[in-house]
């Protein structure tokens, strides 16, 4: 392919073999956008002064190219076995719920989160557990910690075994050489960030570094049939740290969340090439590392001896995952002025927005001058709007002082007239509830039995149509 010539440019200088020098091209350092043109500040992502000449990309020589010898020629696809690309579970329960049963040989993960809130002591653990197995050695090779430093962690988690083998190591070519030298089946590499190679510029963690890395990780992966997980930081906007462009690179992606002021953790699948992408895995961190948690419903519920105003309980879905979770609202007294509205673990605006429609349907709540605080219980975060319902009914129960049924569910969104609006996943929804023994339930009008016909044994399921019927419908649970 010949690029057409720019008038005036051909006479500038004599050029020999035809060769012509590559045009500067720019890039992105937090992003990896490719500016035209230098520019202070990054027309993609916003950054100021992250815009650095790149490498400059390969030249097109004209040649043609020419046949050769295939290191392993076509087969027909019958002969060809599916054993390698199946899953190999990490006896990780919930981390094989997200990836879909387990690593696949050659795949690449990447786990992102914020630093500091776990990654690492759940990858450890899954490095002992392959070694464990004992078919082929995990290798966890830390750029961010000593090796005694993670020897220690893992003596306090129990997790020292003579198959898990601990590198710490900057440099690519010593991380390909320690794969030489142990063979391992699982690679982790803890971060991806803090790897750097001599072949790719820019600064180490800058994209251009990482994007090198990465894709050199990769192809060895697949060469070698190594499962890599790689770690990657994410900055505090909840970018994988500049690598937005490592995503397409790998095959799985899953997001690390939590907070630490809560020891409940959850994995979020983004991507997955081998399976669903919308699976939730939850784990619980505690002194001595990190479990899973495969019925986490009952975590973010409180047993109350009598029934309390200001509570409600909501069936949320977190990827294909009903959780019974409970929402509490604290009504305030009077303070003039703006009252603050504090929330925890739910949308501040949908709670603003619940409010309005609550003071403007309910005649006997005043809510306009009084400050509340709602909050979840647990540690989790509801942000989906078939939570509106439930927390409506805490603010409204709360306010009027009354306490609601303890195993009444409500679920749905709430519209700017006060309408019950229909959700998804209602009937499983419902189910889980169900298991942790609700007796009465809210949902919204066709989401129930009048479409779908069922309804858990031993509960009670009613379809309202508006926050006043479910007013209604709540305060007759209670007195039974
Ligand atoms: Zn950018």
């Amino acid at each position: 392919m010949t690029r057409p010539i720019p008038r005036g440019a051909s006479s500038a200088r004599p050029r020999s073999g035809g060769s012509r020098e590559p045009r500067p091209t720019y890039q992105c350092d937090a992003c990896g956008h490719q500016p035209p043109k230098w520019v202070g500040r990054c027309p993609e992502c916003g950054e100021w002064g992250s815009v650095i000449e790149a490498a400059p990309g390969p030249v097109v020589s004209g040649k043609v190219v020419s046949s050769r010898m295939p290191a392993e020629p076509a087969r027909p696809i019958s002969q060809i076995s599916a054993a390698p690309a199946k899953a190999r579970p990490t006896h990780v329960p919930e981390l094989d719920r997200v990836l879909g049963g387990g690593m696949v040989p050659g795949a690449v993960v990447l786990l992102a989160g914020e630093p500091g809130v776990g990654k690492s002591t759940l990858l450890l653990d899954v490095a002992q557990r392959w070694a464990e197995a004992g078919e082929t050695p995990s290798l966890v090779v830390s750029g961010e910690e000593s090796v005694s430093q993670v020897r220690l962690r893992a003596e306090r988690m129990g997790a020292l075994h003579d198959e898990l083998y601990l590198a710490a190591e900057s440099d690519l070519g010593a991380v390909i050489g320690h794969l030489d030298a142990v063979k391992p089946g699982l690679l982790i590499v803890d971060s991806v960030q803090t790897i750097s190679t001599g072949t790719a510029e820019g600064v180490s963690g800058g994209v251009t570094q990482v994007r090198a890395v990465t894709a050199t990780l990769v192809s060895i992966a697949k060469e070698r049939g190594i499962a890599t997980v790689l770690v990657g930081h994410v900055t505090k906007d909840g970018n994988v740290a500049g690598p937005r462009v490592l995503e397409h690179l790998v095959d799985v992606v899953l997001h690390f969340e939590g907070d630490k002021h809560s020891s409940l953790r959850l994995v979020r699948g983004i991507k997955n090439r081998f399976g669903a992408a919308d699976e939730v895995g939850c784990f619980e961190m505690h002194e001595g590392g990190i479990s899973s948690l495969s019925d986490p419903s009952g975590l973010f519920l409180t047993r109350y001896s009598e029934p309390v105003p200001g509570t409600c309980v909501t069936v949320a879905m977190e990827g294909r995952r009903a959780l019974v979770t409970e929402v509490q609202a604290l009504i305030g007294g009077t303070v003039p002025g703006s009252p603050r509205r504090t929330v925890s673990g739910l949308d501040s605006a949908r709670l603003a927005m619940v409010l309005a429609v609550l003071q403007r349907r309910v005649e006997r709540l005043t809510l306009h001058d009084k400050e509340v605080f709602a909050a979840t219980v647990g540690g989790i975060r509801v942000v989906e709007p078939a939570a509106d319902l439930a927390v409506a009914l805490a603010v409204a129960s709360g306010g009027l002082n009354l306490a609601l049924h303890p195993t009444l569910a409500a679920i749905g969104e709430v519209g700017l007239t006060g309408e019950v609006r229909r959700v998804g996943a209602v009937p499983r929804r419902l189910a889980e509830a169900a298991r942790l023994g609700f007796r009465f339930a809210l949902v919204p009008p066709g989401c129930g039995p009048s479409s779908t016909g069922v309804v858990p044994d031993g509960m009670r399921v009613e379809e309202v149509g508006d926050l006043r019927s479910a007013l209604q419908w709540a305060a007759r649970f209670s007195a039974e």
